[in-house]
Order: structure tokens, then C-alpha cells, then sequence
């Protein structure tokens, strides 16, 4: 499940050491596949990665953007870690 372009690759190595997770789309549509931040519910964030976007570049920016701005993942690994490792 390697993305043909370096930079998306990039994206999305940097959302899954975040707690992101990968599923690959369908064989149909434009979609690549779509990651899911580590708040797997329905008002957890989700990103569609594009198999072939004009901008590669520009394209996983914006990935990277989203998973920035993603709410859910430091705080609950924050806690995970507090539960696990209580001081
Ligand atoms: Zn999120």
C-alpha cells in the first residue's frame, strides 16, 4: 500500500506515527484511501488521500495540515500514558 508519490508517502507516514490509521478505498472513484485520526468515532477526523493529485506537494501539505489540526490524538495519548504510567 505504497503511494506512488514521495511526498504523499511522507504525509502519510507522519499521520500514522501520530496514531493515524490507513484504509484503502475502493477500486472505484478517485480516492486512494482515507486515514483516520486515533479517535475512532463518528466525530473522529478523517482525511482523503487522492491517488493522483495535480499537486503532490500541495496535496500532502494539506494532509499534514489535517492531522495537525486534529483534536483527539495528543490529548488521549496524553492520558493513555498518564493511565499506563501513573506517577
Ligand atoms: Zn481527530
Amino acid at each position: 500500500m505504497y503511494h506512488p508519490d514521495k511526498h504523499i508517502r511522507e504525509a502519510m507516514q507522519f499521520a500514522e506515527s501520530l496514531g493515524w490509521t490507513f484504509t484503502e478505498a475502493g477500486p472505484h472513484g478517485h480516492a486512494y484511501g482515507f486515514l483516520y485520526c486515533p479517535h475512532h468515532e463518528r466525530d473522529g477526523c478523517i482525511v482523503t488521500v487522492y491517488s493522483t493529485p495535480k499537486t503532490p506537494y500541495i496535496a500532502a501539505q494539506r494532509i499534514i495540515r489535517k492531522v495537525k489540526k486534529c483534536p483527539h490524538g495528543d490529548s488521549e495519548n496524553e492520558q493513555l500514558r498518564i493511565r499506563n504510567n501513573p506517577r
